[in-house]
């Protein structure tokens, strides 16, 4: 059976069952299957680190605004931004 990623022709062994008792198996070897697996995963945690890294950095300004910063730009961009300011003048 020719696998339908890396177009080899591979031994029925190479493939598992997408469904058993219906005997269909799946169009990918089960060396491709990881490698897809895996790309999946490692995306995931990419996602994972962002999610991390935007709860970590949350910033509740005073103002009320609120944030992700995890570079101090942002801090900086987000004290010069009308909301904050109209707050900081009206607060003095
Ligand atoms: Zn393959
Ligand atoms: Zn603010």
């Amino acid at each position: 059976m020719e696998c339908t990623k890396c177009k080899k022709r591979l031994d029925i062994s190479k493939f598992s069952y997408k469904n058993k008792e219906k005997n269909i198996l799946y169009f990918h070897c089960d060396k491709c299957r990881d490698k897809i697996k895996s790309q999946k995963n490692k995306k995931n945690i990419e996602i994972d680190n962002y999610n991390l890294v935007k709860k970590m950095n949350f910033v509740i300004c005073k103002c009320g605004k609120e944030y992700i910063a995890f570079r101090d730009y942002h801090i900086q961009r987000h004290e010069n931004s009308k909301k904050h300011i109209k707050y900081i003048s009206n607060n003095k």
